[in-house]
């Protein structure tokens, strides 16, 4: 239905160009005759009076000349109209086809997410179903019934996780005001290391950072979950070669802190597009971490709110580095 509109719109929009083109092209031409038939007449008129004896006289006559002006000011209108609003016309079509191509892009994106977030929903909730109904069933020795309620723990996190991406999502894409505060930005980011390092047994994270104390204002909650997210993204695309180095620097009031790894890496053409919502790199690799896509898309929408941008690039030898560069 959406397509036949567009397609009528279309088909009304170049009928209209047609038949202003023709309309213009013969008001042009009718024009033309009326100003040729307009000084034939005066030529005759002022030949018979006696005031001009011949061609060269009636072509710097006042009355003809008047007449010549009036008759090239009316061309030039009629030019300038027609290109006008055949400019308009095509601008229109333009237009319609952007909005439209803009709305086929954001269904489909919504279709993805339906499809993505479905399958991370229930694949979780299958998982601690099982877990729970084999309890049930059975009458399991100790370790088993360990191994299933950790199962069932760790499926229940994977879920809190998800939940919470998709309402941060949803407040950075609707409200999201960063706090301002003071915040010790190299303190901050040894808190997150810290925590990570705890979270993830026998990883240590390489952190460079100046000797003096960097202060920014910013939301501390706001960009220490992107920090987090970036250290989780660089952890999760590394798998067994992980490798991970933080650098900190300031320069010209800027800060920027640089997140490397040397993991799976990112494609040249996917570099854009990983910060769309929902976008994920659609390879072997990236199918075997879990996740939503939204991660990238969250951190941002922060660090835009914060002025500050984020740029990905290849790291040497392998994998990536995400810099965030944020005013001071
Ligand atoms: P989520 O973070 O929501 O759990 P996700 O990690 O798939 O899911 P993003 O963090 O937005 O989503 O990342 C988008 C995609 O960018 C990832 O699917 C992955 O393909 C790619 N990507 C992100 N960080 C890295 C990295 N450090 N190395 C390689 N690829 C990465
Ligand atoms: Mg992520």
């Amino acid at each position: 239905m959406k397509i036949n509109l567009r397609v009528l719109s279309n088909i009304v929009i170049i009928y209209m160009l047609c038949a202003f083109a023709w309309w213009s092209a013969l008001l042009y031409l009718k024009n033309k005759d009326a100003y040729q038939a307009k000084a034939e007449y005066m030529k005759l008129v002022l030949i018979a009076q006696g005031t001009v004896k011949d061609e060269a006289g009636f072509a710097t006559f006042p009355d003809f000349m008047a007449l010549k002006k009036k008759y090239e000011r009316q061309e030039w209108m009629i030019l300038g109209e027609a290109s006008l609003f055949i400019f308009s016309l095509i601008f229109g079509i333009w237009l319609i086809n952007r909005g439209h191509k803009v709305e086929v892009t954001a269904e489909q994106q919504t279709k993805n997410f339906l499809l993505s977030i479905t399958h991370e929903l229930k694949s979780p909730l299958a998982s601690i179903r099982l877990s729970l109904e084999t309890m049930l069933k059975r009458d399991l020795p100790k370790d088993s019934r360990d191994m299933l309620s950790r199962n069932a723990i760790k499926e229940t996190d994977r879920l809190t996780d998800l939940v919470k991406d998709l309402l941060l999502a949803a407040k950075v894409e609707a409200f999201y005001q960063p706090f301002l505060e003071d915040i010790d930005i190299q303190e901050l980011m040894s808190d997150i290391i810290h925590d990570f390092e705890d979270r993830n047994r026998g990883i240590l994270v390489d952190f460079e950072s100046p000797d003096q104390a960097i202060v920014i204002k910013g939301d501390k909650q706001g960009l220490s979950s992107a920090f987090e997210n970036l250290l989780g993204n660089a952890h999760k695309y590394s798998f067994e070669d992980v490798k991970i180095n933080v650098m900190l620097a300031e320069k010209d009031s800027k800060v920027f802190l640089s997140f490397a790894d040397q993991g799976i890496g990112v494609p040249d053409g996917e570099k854009k597009k990983i910060f769309e919502k929902f976008y994920r790199v659609g390879n072997e690799d990236t199918r075997k971490a879990k996740g939503t896509g939204l991660g990238l898309y969250i951190v941002n929408e922060i660090v835009k709110a914060h002025q500050g941008k984020i740029i990905v690039s290849s790291n040497i030898p392998k994998g990536s580095v995400f810099k965030v560069i944020l005013p001071k």
